[in-house]
């Protein structure tokens, strides 16, 4: 399977597919090996995985590049490793408290004792998209692997150049790459893995993720799905509008807008509209491509070929239909790479694409709206309730606000906070995703089947025959 560059375009690398053979004599070696894994208790898992993060930050240089080469940017990927690291730490000092079941208590009949105990699924499959290729794929793999289970990722085609180097660190350590192993291929592979795990953690779009949602539903394992979004941010009568405008330029921009929590629409009060809109363009103008220099700019390159011509399609319907662009509004190629400049546009009807479909691009639509109120109506109504963000000087006001928007997390005067704050629950509303939240402390649990012992301490039943 041959997959191109995003920065020159050219197919420089030829990904090898896994067959379903294939993954099936993997699955069958990470069952075997899991047994043992969480037999070895969670001191010695927390001793490998910190060893891991020590492995990962030896090897930061290599897999660095090779993010650089499945994504065009280099902060971000720089950040991916560093945040992957600190992921682990903070796993493997939360992870005792959180697993630890307690000891035997008396249940309410008197006579009967209760300890509740956990067994973790053995398996554990994660499919994961292009947009953050290391994070996504290990976030639900850490508090696994310390739950217990073994893990097989299946990374996306477009961005799986990072897996010689994680295998190049996994082979330093021995015990967990019995545990913790990768496999490259497209669609057909997922599905493979789907077919021989025991729960799965699935990070993609929405079309995806029913297909993996059904398949896990045939196979009656739990799927995690964390899907696609269409966030809006609602800048409120009172709001702050410098801040409004800085937040909103950085959680529409941030990774040329391919995160899943990124802002994607605006809905504006009519009273700050034009200060807020001027404030936001001359922000967003000042945004330069991370080309030819990917030292330089904030701006990378639309990371799949894919993306690209979803994007175009966006403008496209945009301009027929007499939308306003203030800054941007096409997708140039430099160097072979496909750049979107930094977008933003006004004057939108409600049947524009760019309102409706998720874009993942660097492009934010501005509505002007008469209340605030309209703008939450205009805000919910959409297929997707990911997260959102609300503007306000008035606290308690910017919360009943939020408290009415149909999504899993709302930043407050800021932007995609969720990205940033581990310890926030959430969960995805309507089709932006299923299951429980992958943020916070207990989302260690989604690895582990619940399981009682109920012990009669001698009383003979007075419910037995
Ligand atoms: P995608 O759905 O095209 O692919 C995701 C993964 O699914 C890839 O690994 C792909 O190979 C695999 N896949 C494709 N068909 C499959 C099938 N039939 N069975 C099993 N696996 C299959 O998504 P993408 O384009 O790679 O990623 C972008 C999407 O991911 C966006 O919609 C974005 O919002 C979403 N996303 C969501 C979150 C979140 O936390 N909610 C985070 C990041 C990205």
């Amino acid at each position: 399977m041959k997959i191109p560059s995003p920065r020159t375009g050219k197919y420089d690398i030829d990904l090898p597919e896994y067959s379903e053979a294939e993954v099936s004599a993997l699955t069958n070696s990470l069952r075997e090996a899991q047994s043992e894994w969480w037999q070895a208790g969670l001191e010695k898992r927390i001793e490998i995985m910190l060893a891991f993060a020590d492995e990962i930050t030896q090897h930061k240089p290599a897999l660095v590049a090779a993010l650089i080469n499945d994504t065009g940017r280099k902060d971000e990927s720089e950040l991916e490793v560093d945040a992957t690291v600190s992921t682990i730490r903070r796993w493997c000092k939360q992870a005792p408290d959180l697993l630890d079941c307690g000891h035997s208590r008396a249940a309410e009949i008197p006579f009967i004792e209760l300890q509740q105990t956990y067994l973790p699924y053995p398996l554990v499959g994660i499919i994961s998209p292009w947009n953050f290729p290391l994070l996504l794929s290990l976030v639900d793999a850490i508090p696994a692997l310390l739950a217990g289970c073994s893990v097989l990722l299946k990374p996306s085609e477009v961005t799986s150049r990072f897996v010689e180097p994680l295998n190049e660190i996994l082979s330093q350590l021995p015990e967990l790459s019995g545990v913790l192993s990768a496999v490259t291929g497209g669609g057909q592979t997922g599905q493979a893995v789907i077919e021989h795990v025991d729960s799965l953690c699935f990070t993609g779009s929405v079309a995806t993720g029913r297909k993996v949602g059904e398949a896990c539903a045939k196979r009656f394992i739990p799927a995690f799905l964390e899907l696609g979004g269409k966030d809006p941010a609602i800048v409120c009568a009172d709001a702050d509008v410098d801040l409004a405008a800085k937040a909103l330029c950085w959680g529409s921009m941030v990774n040329a807008g391919q995160s899943c929590m990124s802002l994607e629409r605006v809905y504006v009060h009519k009273d700050i509209a034009d200060e807020f809109i001027s404030k936001l363009t001359a922000n967003v103008s000042q945004l330069k491509h991370n080309y030819p220099d990917i030292n330089q700019g904030q701006v990378g390159p639309i990371i799949s070929n894919k993306q690209v011509d979803i994007v175009k399609q966006q403008l496209a319907d945009a301009k027929q239909k007499g939308a306003v662009f203030q800054c941007g509004g096409e997708v140039i190629e430099l160097g072979g790479g496909q750049y979107c400049q930094p977008t933003i546009v006004t004057n939108l009807t409600a049947d524009m694409k760019l309102l409706q479909e998720e874009t993942f691009a660097a492009i934010l639509p501005v509505v002007i709206v008469d209340s605030d109120q309209q703008a939450i109506e205009m805000a919910n109504d959409s297929e997707f309730g990911l997260s959102a963000a609300v503007f306000s000087c008035d606290v308690d006001y910017a919360k009943k606000v939020a408290s009415q928007l149909e999504a899993g997390a709302i930043s407050i005067n800021d932007a995609s906070l969720t990205a940033l704050i581990h310890e926030a629950e959430k969960q995805s509303f309507k089709y932006s995703g299923l299951g429980g939240s992958r943020m916070g402390a207990e989302s260690i649990r989604r690895f582990m089947r619940k399981k009682a012992f109920i012990r009669n301490t001698g009383v003979p039943s007075p419910w037995w025959f």
